[in-house]
């Protein structure tokens, strides 16, 4: 397994999607933060790994290259080309666009929003484990925490997730729960805002911060059945899903069928910050999602909501 010793073997690995920026967009500003920040609260050396295309790898190089010369501990980076990462993961995309975006063939459908699932295939051989990280993130406390929750992993655990907090899938799974009681024998209650314990009252995932056992993904037999086209249709036709997520949606039905591969990381590890849907129809039921009592380790400035530190 991994102990803390192989952490240290194969190193600290961070990986980082960068891609479509512009000089004055948002997400420069987002991503050049979270380096600042990152490095600011670790208390180990990292390495970043930073999949990008070329404009958007110049501005990471120099956000990198003006860190480098204060930084508490070192750290190194490598850049990865979106589209050669996008070609050895084209089987994947092919699978899962047409479930789990919004309009295939635009935004979502994009590689970009599936590589934390093909990254065994994209990263080095001898990384055993790696996080992938979005970059409207702002880390409250070490980084070090966030790895040393692979050491809590169960046996068969390849990834690990915290749950989303809000209720999108009480709307994605809307027609599955309207028809669980009669289609299926055994309804769970996928939505009941009772807590996080697998099947019961499990309110999805956000892959906002993931973390992957890369060996044992590259191992594991279950994990190619369960992203083959035909175990995804009969997920998504067993659930009546239609997904707009990306990756998330696929790790939030994996886990309803297959909870032991997921690891349930605590809501502080991604404490999202978005408010939408309680503006859209769920102003009801929204606080029970989104809260979380759990020690924040990770804001989360998703759908664009600004970090108020
Ligand atoms: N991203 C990117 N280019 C884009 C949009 C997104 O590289 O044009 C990456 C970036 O790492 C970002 C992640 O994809 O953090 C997910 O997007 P975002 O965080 O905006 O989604 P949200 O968390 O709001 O759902
Ligand atoms: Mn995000």
């Amino acid at each position: 397994s991994l102990t803390p010793e192989n952490v240290t073997r194969t190193g600290y690995n961070v990986w980082l999607i960068f891609t479509k920026v512009a000089e004055n967009s948002p997400l420069k500003l987002k991503f050049q933060n979270l380096i600042d920040n990152v490095l600011n609260v670790t208390s180990v050396p990292l390495n970043f790994h930073v999949i990008t295309d070329s404009l958007s790898r110049r501005i990471a190089l120099s956000q990198f290259v003006n860190v480098s010369s204060h930084a508490k501990h070192p750290f190194d980076w490598n850049f990865y080309d979106i589209n050669e990462v996008s070609n050895i993961m084209k089987d994947i995309v092919a699978v899962l666009t047409p479930h789990f975006s919004s309009k295939p063939g635009t935004y979502y459908s994009d590689a970009l929003f599936y590589i934390s699932l093909g990254l065994y295939r994209i990263a080095p051989l001898d990384q055993e484990m790696a996080v992938i990280l979005d970059c409207d993130l702002y880390f409250k406390d070490d980084i070090v925490l966030l790895f040393r929750e692979f050491d809590r992993f169960k046996g068969d655990a390849l990834f690990g997730l915290a749950p989303e907090l809000s209720p999108v899938y009480l709307h994605c799974l809307h027609k599955y729960r309207l028809s669980a009681n009669t289609t299926f024998g055994n309804f769970y209650n996928l939505n009941s805002t009772s807590g996080l314990v697998h099947p019961h009252g499990f309110q999805g995932y956000n892959s906002g911060v993931v973390l992957l056992n890369l060996r044992r993904i590259r191992e594991s037999q279950l994990y190619s059945k369960v992203l083959s086209e035909s175990f995804v249709d009969y997920l998504v036709e067993k659930y009546m899903f239609k997904g707009h997520l990306g990756d998330q949606d696929f790790y939030t039905l994996v886990g309803y069928e297959y909870p032991n591969l997921i690891q349930t990381l605590h809501c502080g590890f991604n404490r999202q910050l978005c408010t939408w849907w309680k503006y859209h129809g769920y102003n009801d039921v929204f606080d029970n999602y989104f809260k979380c009592t759990h020690k924040i380790v990770i804001l989360h400035g998703n759908c664009n909501t600004k970090i108020l530190r």
